[in-house]
């Protein structure tokens, strides 16, 4: 069960677990790649999404290819998804129980993929990490949950409507490009040491062994 991503899609696509099935065309399972080291999740699919069965290809997916260009970053890199896979009617709030019946689906991507950093954008995927807080408050700054980073972000369509935010939103992708650069100078630090108690681990191994050689003679 949910043993890759293709098992995921598939499942999503049957999938009856809650009312947002009876009104979608297409479910919208998330697309990237299964190795991504950056995931982003947003709400739920709106029209163009339900027609098209893909992630963020409306608008607001427009913007979202500019912010990801301000971070340097390239769509395919990326993984995208939504905290429900179907679109929630007149693109309205998902409900609890609708966000409870797809979590199985997220979390499964999110363990498989793996991701060194998530973002989330909009108020729900941002609860699932930080619980509730205000937006506001924690827009743009990363954090250490778990075993990865977080940073919650305003959704992309939020800027459709309040023009403000755009700005907010630009300003916060381009501090995820620093985010970026942390995390990734962390890793290699991370990788250089594992390499050096490995060699350090072989040494010993080969020094260890001499005296047990000498004995044979
Ligand atoms: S939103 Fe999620 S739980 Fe609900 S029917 Fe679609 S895939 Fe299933």
């Amino acid at each position: 069960m949910m043993n890759n991503l293709h098992e995921i899609t598939l499942l999503v696509s049957k999938c009856q677990n809650c009312a947002l099935h009876h009104s979608r065309i297409k479910s919208v399972p998330g697309e990237g790649p299964d190795n991504a080291r950056i995931m982003f999740i947003g709400e739920g699919p709106g029209f163009h999404e339900n027609q098209q069965g893909r992630p963020f290809v409306g608008q607001a997916g427009k913007f979202l290819d500019e912010l990801l260009s301000v971070s340097g970053l390239k769509r395919e890199t990326v993984f995208i998804t939504n905290v429900v896979k179907c679109r929630p009617p007149g693109n309205r709030d998902p409900q609890p129980e609708e966000l409870e019946a797809c979590s199985k689906f997220l979390d499964r991507q999110i363990e498989l993929i793996n991701p060194e950093i998530i973002v989330t954008l909009g108020r729900f995927s941002m609860a699932k990490f930080f619980g509730q807080v205000k937006i506001s408050q924690i827009h743009g700054i990363m954090r250490k949950i778990g075993q990865r980073y977080v940073v919650a972000m305003y959704h992309p369509a939020a800027a459709l409507h309040q023009p403000a935010l755009k700005s907010t939103l630009l300003d916060d992708f381009s501090k995820l490009k620093k985010y970026i650069h942390q995390v990734e100078s962390e890793r290699e630090i991370k990788e250089v040491n594992s390499n050096k108690y490995n060699s350090i681990v072989v040494e010993k191994k080969e020094d260890e062994d001499t005296p047990t050689q000498l004995s044979l003679f």
